[in-house]
Formats: C-alpha cells, sequence, structure tokens
C-alpha cells in the first residue's frame, strides 16, 4: 500500500478526490492525497476532507509519513476503509510555503555560487523563514549584498524545474552532493530533485512555485551568530499586492 502524493508530481493542485484505505483511531490514510505531511522543514498544510452524509466538513488537524503512507487526523469520526473523499487543502497557506520554501531555495543558491558555503539547517513559517550556513564572516555589508543578490533572482524570474532522477547520476553532481544527498537512506534509488535552472540544485521532497518571480520581494530581517562558522539568516516575504 502507498499514497499517491499528487503535491509531489503538481504542487498547484489543491483538491483531490481520494479512497479511504485505512484508518487507525481519528487518522486516515487515502490512495492519494494533495496534503503535503510535513518534512524537510516544510510545515504539513491544513484544510478539509469531505464526503457524503457528514454534518460538517472535517478538519485536518495534523499529518504523519510512515513508510509510502500518509496520514491525516481528523477532528471528526473516520468513514470506513472504501468511502469516498474529496480532500481540500487551505491554498492560501500552502502557496505561502511554497513562495517561502522556494525564497531558501534562492538563498541557499545565491550563498553557493557567492561564497561556495553550505546549508547546516532551516525551518518555514508561513511568512518567514531562517537557515543556518557554514560561513564564518556575516557582517553588515554581506548581509546588503545577499539581500540584493537574492532580489536579483526573483526579479531574473527563473523557472524552477522537478524531476527525478537515478541515485547514481545524481550523486554524480557536485551541486546535489553539496546538500549531502549520499545521507539519504540507501533504499532510495530514485532522488527528486528541485532545479532553480540556473541557480540551484537540490534534492528535496518540498512543493515550490514555478518562477522565481512569484516569491516577489525577500527581505533579511535577522541574523545571529550560531557559533565561529555557523550563521543564521531569517528572511521574510514582501506580501503580495
Ligand atoms: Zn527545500
Amino acid at each position: 500500500m502507498k499514497t499517491k502524493l499528487l503535491y509531489h508530481t503538481n504542487s498547484f493542485t489543491y483538491e483531490c478526490t481520494a479512497t479511504v484505505v485505512a484508518v487507525e483511531g481519528d487518522d486516515i490514510a487515502l490512495d492519494a492525497t494533495v496534503f503535503y505531511p510535513g518534512g524537510g522543514g516544510q510545515m504539513a498544510d491544513r484544510g478539509m476532507i469531505t464526503w457524503e452524509g457528514q454534518d460538517y466538513p472535517a478538519s485536518v488537524l495534523a499529518m504523519h509519513k510512515r513508510n509510502d503512507i500518509i496520514w491525516h487526523t481528523l477532528d471528526y469520526p473516520p468513514p470506513p476503509i472504501g468511502t469516498e473523499v474529496v480532500g481540500t487543502i487551505d491554498w492560501d497557506f500552502r502557496y505561502q510555503m511554497m513562495r517561502t520554501h522556494t525564497a531558501l531555495h534562492i538563498l541557499c543558491g545565491v550563498i553557493w555560487k557567492e561564497f561556495g558555503v553550505q546549508v547546516t539547517g532551516g525551518q518555514m513559517y508561513p511568512d518567514r523563514a531562517r537557515m543556518d550556513f557554514a560561513m564564518e564572516n556575516l557582517d553588515k555589508e554581506r548581509i546588503h549584498y545577499i539581500e540584493d543578490k537574492i532580489n536579483q533572482a526573483v526579479e531574473a524570474d527563473y523557472p524552477l524545474r522537478v524531476y527525478s532522477l537515478p541515485r547514481q547520476k545524481a550523486l554524480m553532481l557536485p551541486d546535489l552532493v553539496r546538500t549531502k544527498i549520499n545521507l539519504l537512506p540507501p533504499e532510495i534509488e530514485e532522488i527528486r530533485i528541485v532545479e532553480i535552472v540556473g541557480l540551484d540544485l537540490q534534492a528535496d521532497g518540498g512543493t515550490h512555485v514555478n518562477h522565481t518571480r512569484e516569491v516577489g520581494g525577500i527581505r533579511i530581517t535577522k541574523t545571529e551568530n550560531k557559533g565561529k562558522i555557523n550563521k543564521r539568516l531569517e528572511i521574510m516575504l514582501d506580501s503580495l499586492s
């Protein structure tokens, strides 16, 4: 049994019809889902699941992924196995996440290109994100420089491409090796790649926009010294007008 991850093939799909394939307590597993379960620094989706005979739509309170199955925790008694349901994500929240996630990849790409420095961690929130870099010097001048470069990348409107590569092929690409894909579990034979064409290449399971201009303006709002060679950058996205 395996959930079809519709968000992996098209991050702009916000609704789908699916069948309940397993029930455990308040959790249901579906044969297909548009809900991102969380992971890689991206928060899980929120939204509703509806089916015939309900008194009100069920909210998805939490999500988790176990093996190849995505579980949705409901605030409503789950329907029996075999029920056809409609899952709808909170699109405003998701789109904000997609913009933020792509913004972080722009930041990674710029910092790698300009300084040859690796990411050591990161976390996204709906309108802001933070990322840690193995960087020694992060003075005011450098912060302004980085902010200029990431906004130039937004303006350049680079396209994003999502595809998968066989593990052995992926391991030969230096731009990918920097993100430590060699640490991925050996049973993963196909690596999902998110490429900002001309800027960044990463093994990634998250959801992204199609072009960098969709991200809008990015501001660096905070920096923090997390050690001699570890610096934290916080970014915030301008709201879309
Ligand atoms: Zn990512």
